[in-house]
């Protein structure tokens, strides 16, 4: 087979790749290649498509084989701009914890009757912004102040909406009470000292009245 030609030449710098269009093929083959083959596999669901599908079907296949432990280097190939492709593969790795996180990871709610404010818009305006700053935190942004925080305890950063101003908190804990109009403002503002200071500075430096102006809030949310 054309692997031996390699070994007759003694070049072993010799990376595989079996990818397919078909997602299941994909994954089977690249199953069998890394118990058939030492050398590293590089990953990929080739011909992928345009956005959403070839997104979709590619993440399937790579993070399947990744969950897995197989494959060495990865590609999207996508019907898209090549920078949406690079993009994709490092949030991949960041999310499986494959790679150092460089980059903002923003957890949002996906809203329903009780958010009191477009958390389409202010989850993506924040994203975009915590972004452009290269801010490697898990920031949370969330529709209500009713279960925002608590949902969200885990999120270093996050902000929920309350009766027209922005709940801000760290790790759960709410440290200040802004405006609606300045939620997105605030955040990258209070991520910009939480890089710079740390979790304990900011906890310390919380507003005192925030924690009763939000438990008004809190309890007036949840009376209607
Ligand atoms: S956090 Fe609030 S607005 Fe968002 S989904 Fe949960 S209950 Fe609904």
């Amino acid at each position: 087979m054309e692997l031996d030609m390699f070994h007759e030449v003694d070049f072993e710098d010799v990376k595989i790749s079996v990818k397919a269009s078909n997602v299941m093929l994909m994954i089977n083959a690249y199953r069998l290649a890394s118990e058939t083959f030492d050398n590293p596999l590089h990953l990929g669901v080739t011909e992928a498509g345009p956005l959403p599908s070839g997104m979709i079907k590619t993440t399937a296949g790579i993070a399947t084989l990744l969950a897995e432990g197989i494959g060495d280097t990865i590609r999207y190939s996508l019907t898209a701009d090549p920078v949406e492709e690079a993009k994709a593969g490092r949030i991949l790795l960041e999310s499986m914890g494959l790679r150092k996180r460089k980059s903002v990871d923003l957890i949002a709610c996906p809203s329903c009757g009780r958010a009191e404010v477009d958390v389409i818009a202010i989850a993506r305006a924040a994203e975009a912004e915590l972004a452009r700053r290269s801010i490697p935190l898990q920031v949370a942004v969330m529709g209500c102040v009713v279960n925002g925080p608590g949902e969200a305890r885990g999120a270093d950063l996050g902000i929920a909406a309350g009766r027209h101003r922005g709940h801000l908190f760290i790790r759960g804990k709410i440290v200040r009470v802004v405006p609606e109009d300045e939620m997105v403002e605030a955040l990258v503002d209070e991520a910009e000292k939480l890089m710079a200071e740390g979790v304990e500075a900011r906890l310390a430096a919380a507003d005192a009245e925030a924690a009763l102006l939000a438990e008004q809030d809190s309890r007036a949310a949840r009376s209607y």
